[in-house]
């Protein structure tokens, strides 16, 4: 199965995608992480991508490809995966489209996490409270709210008639959405089997 988990940030789609990945077996592709352990490494990359997690903004695309880049080809080949944060453009979906195709491995099904605003700035709170990321303060989480849907949401409209797309509701507690990404995993895996050359 190849997948693709949408969500605001705070929605709680990392937590999602970890347990997805481990449920179906399928190589988790992190872009978020991915980038952060570049910065953390100190490498050359990682300093040119600091400046755009510490302030909520995309990482230019370039900079993500060559970061996520041999991930991504490992987890084509393999031909499964679960995207997490990657693409988060209409510009890193087509990229992605374009790497994927020469295995005839293009994502097959898109699951958006759905919150509303209030409901991710109290989550973040909490978050916050607790020691989270670097990024998780209030002013850049309002940020990359306003990326998200700038950038990201045009995503799901890009997916509409390429790959099924489904909505999630992200707000109860995480067990039950966990149980709902499943449900439907589960009810279109059928029609997600291999359908490569
Ligand atoms: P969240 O969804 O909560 O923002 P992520 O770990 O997915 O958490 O992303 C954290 C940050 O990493 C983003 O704010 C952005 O700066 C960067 N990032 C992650 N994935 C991408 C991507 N595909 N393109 C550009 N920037 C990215």
């Amino acid at each position: 199965m190849r997948l693709l988990l949408i969500g605001p940030p705070a929605s709680g789609k990392g937590t999602q995608a970890a347990r997805i990945a481990d449920q179906y077996h399928l190589p988790h592709v992190e872009s978020g992480e991915l980038l952060r352990q570049e910065v953390e490494a100190r490498t050359e990359i990682g300093r040119r991508i600091q400046p755009y997690l510490e302030q909520g903004d995309l990482v230019p695309d370039d900079i993500v490809l060559d970061v996520v880049g041999t991930t991504l080809g490992k987890a084509a080949v393999s031909g499964g995966f679960l995207l997490d944060g990657f693409p988060r453009n209409v510009d890193q979906a087509k990229e992605l489209d374009v790497l994927t195709a020469p295995q005839g491995a293009s994502v097959q099904l898109v699951i958006v996490l759905d919150a509303d605003q209030e409901h991710l700035l109290e989550r973040m709170r909490e978050r916050a409270a607790v020691g989270g990321r670097a990024d998780d303060t209030e002013e850049t989480i309002r940020h990359r709210l306003a990326v998200y849907e700038e950038q990201t949401v045009p995503l799901t409209e890009y997916y509409e008639g390429r790959a099924m797309v489904r909505h999630i509701d992200g707000r109860p507690p995480i067990d039950e959405v966990t149980a709902a990404i499943t449900a439907t995993v589960d009810d279109l895996k059928g029609s997600l089997d291999d359908d490569r050359p």
